[in-house]
């Protein structure tokens, strides 16, 4: 009974949701692109783009601090230049750049050993450097606008998409954004969801290396629109940083162009995401940052990880409620399998025995209710769940359970006679 249920499980969680209105876009998000960063492989970037007929968002950096990232810097962060400007006016022209503003000179205002606060929560900022969280609303009115104008007057384009530097934010962000008349925020897979904001949430969801096992997840979901958002740095690339890079300009060109092959792909700006996909508002986004928080992936066995969870990739609103309502279904059917199991098996174990040690009976019982209890405390004393520890548990209150049923049973039967 119990692994039918199981193999129903498996069938259930397995299958892809219905097919219909299946679609996946693909978004490059290019971090970064200031003064400093390799003109070479950003030009070479949108020639590339520009063959395969592809698009990307480049995140400017309005003003290019002298030092970057470096707390309580004084020097004067200098404005985009000229030739950075024209290379991206360029590539808009052409009609493969899209530009979003990525914070104001990208300067850290405390170091990641200043935060010593919760990873989750209302305190999460995703990383533990910002350039805005904690700032009040006024300064982050006042550089935002600085950042805004700089780049809307040099490149003579409107900036409605604002990328956090480090992908962290909080309310007052949010507030001077939509004041501001920004659209869009996007940020990073944990950012926390602000409740009140009217904005269009965009998180990137992997890197460039995980791309493909991305589209062959979201390959298995449906409902809306899934979104992919590949995040790329100039530090990616191994001619610009031979430590960090992860691939070569090659490798990302035949990216593009094995994406090009994909018929049920299509690659966009986050503007055209914003304007093309009508639910990535917050209630998608709060979905999607309550299944990244969940802490019951811990109770699934290795062995069970088949559903399509949205690691890589950003389903809509429906989608993720399936993935999830798939996944406590796992969770139930595997547990009561196991509670099942146990149940039986000690139920059998015990007849077989107790026909012979009668006397073992009452101790046995009790025995393995104490034991029961003592390890339950012993668990839920910092409610960290982990898969191998439940499953003891389940496993010896299935014992409990069927020794119990069989002591009732034995009973009823030495009253009868
Ligand atoms: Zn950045």
């Amino acid at each position: 009974m119990s692994f039918l249920l199981l193999q129903l499980a498996f069938l259930a969680s397995s299958a892809p949701l219905s097919a219909e209105n299946q679609e996946i876009a693909v978004i490059f998000r290019y971090d970064d692109y200031n003064n400093d960063s390799p003109t070479d492989i950003e030009t070479k970037m949108i020639q590339a783009l520009k063959s395969q007929n592809l698009s990307a968002t480049f995140a400017v950096i309005p003003f290019t601090a002298v030092q970057d990232q470096v707390p309580g810097e004084t020097a004067v962060p200098a404005p985009l230049s000229v030739n950075k400007a024209d290379i991206l006016r360029a590539g808009i022209d052409a009609g493969v750049l899209e530009v979003a503003q990525h914070g104001y000179s990208h300067q850290s205002i405390r170091e990641a050993a200043d935060y010593d606060g919760p990873l989750f929560g209302e305190d999460f900022y995703g990383d533990t450097r910002t350039e805005f969280a904690g700032l009040d609303y006024e300064r982050q009115v006042e550089i935002i606008a600085a950042g805004k104008s700089l780049l809307e007057e040099t490149l003579e384009v409107e900036v409605s998409c604002f990328i956090p530097p480090f992908n962290t934010y909080d309310s007052n962000t949010t507030r001077a954004l939509e004041d501001l008349g920004f659209e869009c925020l996007s940020a990073g897979r944990t950012g926390i969801p602000i409740q009140s904001s009217k904005l269009k949430f965009v998180p990137n969801t992997c890197e460039l290396r995980h791309l493909k096992m991305a589209i062959e997840t979201a390959r298995r979901t449906s409902g809306g629109t899934s979104l992919i958002v590949v995040l790329l740095h100039p530090f990616d690339f191994v001619e610009f940083d031979k430590e960090r890079g992860r691939y070569s300009f090659e490798e990302f060109e035949e990216y593009l162009v094995w994406i090009d092959t994909q018929d049920d792909l299509r690659v966009i700006t986050i503007k055209e995401a914003i304007e093309s996909i009508n639910d990535l508002n917050m209630a998608r986004f709060e979905s999607y940052y309550s299944f990244h928080v969940s802490s019951t992936f811990h109770l699934l066995p290795p062995i069970l990880d088949f559903l399509p969870y949205p690691w890589l990739f950003y389903p809509s609103e429906d989608a993720i409620r399936e993935i999830m309502l798939k996944h406590w279904l796992l969770l139930a059917v595997f547990y009561s399998a196991v509670l099942g199991i146990a149940a039986v098996t000690a139920y059998g174990g015990g007849v077989f025995l107790f026909s012979r040690h009668e006397g073992l009976r009452t101790g046995i019982k009790w025995g393995c209710l104490a034991l029961l209890i003592l390890l339950a405390v012993y668990a839920f004393r910092d409610l960290e769940f982990y898969y191998s520890g439940v499953i003891i548990l389940t496993i010896i209150a299935g014992v409990t359970l069927g020794l119990w049923v069989l002591d009732k049973k034995l009973e009823r039967t030495n009253d009868g006679s």
